[in-house]
């Protein structure tokens, strides 16, 4: 399969990362919106949201565990947005679920 953040988790396309473990990774956005925006991903191949179900979705309570830890460690003590796109009306450009944090500034509350 050509998905980028695939080839990212095999080291095939190199990237800045915060975290990792056997399920999820994190790795700082290439093109950056706020001064901290980093992206978190399951290792397993899930298209978006989307593609939830029972079967795959525990994964998502322990990237959020991390997505706490990680805004912890980046020093986001004053708050920060946790944003997932899905599909060409939600903007996904890379169609392997994950997950934004921004922060490290007061962010525009327009959401859409
Ligand atoms: P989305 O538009 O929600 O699908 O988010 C995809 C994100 O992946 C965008 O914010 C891109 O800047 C980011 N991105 C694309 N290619 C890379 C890469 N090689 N390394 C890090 N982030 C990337
Ligand atoms: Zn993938």
């Amino acid at each position: 399969m050509d998905c980028l953040f695939c080839k990212i988790i095999k080291g095939e396309i190199p990237s800045t990362k915060v975290y990792e473990d056997d399920k999820i990774l994190a790795f700082r956005d290439i093109n950056p919106q706020a001064p901290t925006h980093i992206l978190v991903i399951p290792k397993e191949h899930i298209d978006g949201v989307d593609a939830l179900n029972e079967e795959n979705a525990a994964v998502v309570a322990h990237i959020f565990a991390k997505i706490a830890e990680i805004a912890k460690n980046e020093g986001l003590v004053n708050g920060f947005r946790v944003v997932s796109n899905v599909g060409e009306d939600g903007g996904q450009t890379v169609r392997h679920l994950h997950f934004h944090i921004l922060g490290g500034k007061k962010l525009d509350t327009q959401m859409a």
